[in-house]
């Protein structure tokens, strides 16, 4: 095996604050130490990676890297006895594809511990449409319904046509919820698809929101994006709301006061589903794979290989991405 070698794309800084992306042949003898080598069959693009292949040091130090914070594959190797070679995996954030070579070439090498089986009632490739976003709406979604019942009222989705957003959408109204979006994307059916019941222009919904407080609308909220929306979304939640609050596309700082929280007892959760421990991480991915599974429409997803990455990673950085998109990386 140390003799392998494999395709992935290779972000390069030729100079300082410039970078190329390219698809190389690597050797998996340059992979990281770790536990478990995988065989990646699947990734998926999600905005991180974007901000890893254009050279974010926040989310990448050091290149030349591999980026893809999301892998499904079969284990090739491995030296904990959790694992066998043959096993069906899931590894999703951590350090993967940040400073860890990551699900945007043929082979992943990482600790047991970022490692998942497989949940029955889940093919690799479905993992990796729901991948990071599925994870982190799953997260959220443990955080409203111990809270929110399906009658208080509908629960606000930013971002709505995005990876988080639109599968956001896809598994609040599986389990029965009303779902109103926000999306700066025209509405040519693509949410009413989900489940959606309202949409609501970007634009509109942060007009005449300066006032402390406004007209109580959500009883929940899952916001992607920060900034401005996050601001109106949390000062129009009804009382004993909750949001949570997992992205900055829009931007990541905004304007409150505290009167949302003091007067209507709202609850801001974040969502860091990076560090999510692994034994809760298991047991969310069955329940994705379960109750929560969402049904998607085959529209949802954009099948593509390695070589088209680059084109699409120039189109998630610019909002211009519906759902998910799935990276094959099958020989
Ligand atoms: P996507 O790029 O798939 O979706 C983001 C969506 O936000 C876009 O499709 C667009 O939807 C909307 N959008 C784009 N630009 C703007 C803008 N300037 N202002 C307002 N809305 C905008 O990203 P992901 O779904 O992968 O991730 C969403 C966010 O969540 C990112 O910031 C990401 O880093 C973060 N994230 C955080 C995680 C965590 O654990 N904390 C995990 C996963 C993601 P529309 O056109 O419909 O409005």
């Amino acid at each position: 095996m140390t003799d392998h070698t494999f395709q992935a794309m290779v972000v390069r800084e030729t100079e300082p604050k410039t970078f190329t992306r390219s698809i190389e042949e690597r050797a998996v003898k340059d992979l990281p130490a770790g536990d478990v080598l995988v065989r990646v069959h699947y990734s998926s693009l999600n905005y991180k990676d974007a901000l890893s292949a254009t050279g974010n040091k926040g989310v990448t130090r050091n290149y030349p890297h591999t980026p893809g914070i999301d892998a499904a594959g079969i284990v090739a190797a491995s030296s904990n006895s959790e694992f066998a070679p043959g096993d069906p995996v899931i590894v999703t954030s951590f350090d993967l594809g940040m400073n860890t070579s990551g699900g945007f070439g043929q082979y992943i090498r990482v600790p047991a511990d970022w490692v998942v089986p497989l949940p029955h009632g889940l093919s690799l490739v479905e993992s990796m449409i729901l991948g990071t976003a599925g994870l982190t709406t799953a997260m959220s979604l443990e955080k409203i319904i111990p809270v929110i019942s399906l009658s208080q009222g509908p629960i606000l989705v930013t971002g709505a046509t995005g990876g988080v957003g639109a599968l956001s959408c896809a598994m609040l109204s599986r389990l029965g919820y009303q779902v109103v979006a926000v999306s700066g994307k025209p509405d040519d059916g693509f949410l009413t698809g989900l489940g959606v019941t309202e949409v609501i222009p970007r634009q509109a919904f942060t007009e005449n929101n300066h006032p402390p407080m406004l007209k109580a609308r959500w009883a929940g909220v899952v916001d992607t994006v920060g900034g401005d929306i996050l601001a109106t979304a949390i000062k129009s939640t009804m009382e004993n709301g909750v949001v949570t609050c997992c992205g900055l596309v829009a931007a990541p700082d905004f304007a409150l006061t505290v009167f949302p929280f003091i007067l209507r007892g709202i609850t801001l959760v974040g969502i860091d589903s990076q560090h999510y421990p692994i034994e809760q991480r298991r047991n969310l991915w069955q329940y994705i794979a379960d109750d929560w599974k969402p049904e998607l429409p085959d529209h949802f997803t954009q099948k593509i290989g390695l070589t088209d990455l680059n084109t699409y990673i120039d189109k998630i950085l610019k909002g211009e991405i519906k759902g998910r998109t799935l990276v094959d990386l099958t020989p």
